[in-house]
């Protein structure tokens, strides 16, 4: 109140001031009056303006300070609890994660980034010998002491799922490797062992008794053919004809079982080996025609053969099982195949594989029946009154491994189907030149 007053009269005094200064000219006691009067005026402004910032600043840290002082202690008492809780979680999990990894029958191993043994479980010690003892840091070859697995293990870190067996301790494990990327990116490789040999005893034995038992039916089968075939000869009565055509039908039919299952029987048991040999293959395509014709002339059905590749390409395959699975392709096709319809049989060499194309005209395969058609005895519901034993793509799916390769299917009902089989080119040794069939 007191200022503002003064800086009334202050005001009062400078209008006074300058009008008498413009009516009696510029006196210097005058002009000193309103020097300092003007000076004065604006102190008082300046304080005025820095009050107006100073003060609610003032406000601002007065009622800041107090409250972050008080609430310092709680924000730390929750900060410490959070930070127990944590803890407390991370060594529940740890706990569980180790009594897991310990009750596990199955072997688990972690290799690190840098390809060395991060962890392991009491399992993977016991299932790979206890003579072996693993420590941490260990490379895969140190540990395995084999040459496959490193190799199946680098495949891991590049991304690449292995699987494959190992001898050890008089055991026979199966190992699965998989790539660890926890957060994305490939950290490490994680492995699982499992103790597969009962499983392979079983199958040892299951596998021996088939080949035992379709080996000695072979001979009692070709008797009842040869009997059969004699009565066939004799006079008999109309009935005792058909009965004797009947017998020969069902011989032959359990002679082609028999057949299949000991051919099976041997490729999986590992008794059937391949001898790959250098292959011309046009002269192959060539003799491949020919047996077709002289087995389904017949049948009315065309051969569409076609051959993609540059003249006098020879190929390392073994030539006998070859012709076996297309053979076997080739008699579905034909057997499903349309009066006087067409099959193809399509060969194409590009970079390292060899692709063999075997399509017809048929009723096709519903896709639900496609992935069940290469099980041993599956035979689809359609197909039920054709002859046959089931066994035919089984075959041809273990011979299409042996070989490196697989087979696959492609169909639509009503439109036909296209068995593809992929086989890897094996190199051609420099001394061998292609046949000349
Ligand atoms: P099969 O002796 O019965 O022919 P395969 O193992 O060769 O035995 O074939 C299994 C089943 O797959 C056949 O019974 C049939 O249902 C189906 N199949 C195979 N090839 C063809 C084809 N070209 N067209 C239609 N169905 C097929």
């Amino acid at each position: 109140m007191g200022r503002a007053l003064l800086s009334l009269s202050a005001m009062l005094f400078l209008g006074v001031g300058l009008g008498m200064t413009l009516r009696h000219g510029l006196d210097s006691l005058w002009t000193l009056g309103l020097v300092a009067t003007l000076a004065w005026l604006l102190v008082l402004m300046a304080r005025w303006q820095v009050r107006m910032v100073a003060e609610p600043l003032g406000q601002l840290l007065s009622e800041a300070r107090p409250m972050a002082i008080e609430d310092l202690p709680g924000a730390w008492t929750a900060l410490e609890q959070e930070n127990s809780d944590l803890r407390e979680r991370a060594a529940r999990e740890d706990h569980l994660l180790r009594s897991m990894m310990t009750r596990l029958e199955e072997g688990v191993l972690l290799f690190g980034a840098s390809s060395a043994l991060e962890s392991f479980n009491p399992a993977a010690q016991r299932l790979l010998g206890l003579g072996a003892p693993l420590a941490t840091g260990m490379s895969p070859l140190e540990v395995f002491q084999d040459a496959e697995s490193p190799v199946a293990i680098q495949r891991a870190y590049l991304g690449v799922p292995a699987e494959w067996r190992l001898e050890r301790a008089s055991r026979v494990l199966r190992l699965r490797a998989i790539p660890f990327a926890p957060s994305g990116s490939t950290t490490g490789v994680l492995l699982t062992l499992d103790d597969i040999t009962r499983q392979e005893a079983l199958e040892t034995t299951r596998q021996k008794f088939i080949s035992n038992v379709s080996h000695e039916l072979k001979t009692p089968v070709t008797v009842i053919r040869i009997a059969a075939e004699n009565l066939l000869d004799e006079r008999l009565s109309e009935a005792g004809q058909a009965s004797a055509q009947a017998l020969l039908r069902s011989v032959d039919r359990l002679a082609l079982l028999l057949g299949d299952v000991s051919e099976l029987s041997r490729i999986e048991s590992g008794a059937l080996r391949l001898v790959p040999e250098p292959v011309d293959l046009a002269g192959f395509l060539a003799s491949f025609r020919e047996d077709f014709e002289a087995r389904y002339a017949a049948s009315g059905i065309q051969l569409a053969l076609q051959g993609a590749f540059p003249e006098g390409t020879g190929v390392v395959v073994d030539p006998l099982r070859l012709s076996q699975i297309l053979e076997n392709l080739v008699s579905n096709a034909v057997k499903f195949s349309p009066p006087g319809g067409t099959v193809g049989v399509a060969v194409t060499v590009a970079g390292q594989r060899m692709q063999w194309a075997v399509s017809d005209e048929g009723p096709g395969i519903p896709a639900a029946e496609q992935g069940r058609i290469f099980e041993r005895f599956y035979r689809a519901a359609g197909a039920k009154a054709k002859p046959g034993t089931g066994l035919g793509l089984a075959i041809v799916k273990h011979l299409c491994r042996l070989m490196g390769g697989e087979v696959t299917v492609e169909s639509r009902p009503g439109e036909g189907a296209c068995f593809r089989v992929t086989l890897p080119l094996l190199p051609v040794q420099p001394s061998e030149g292609p046949p000349s069939r």
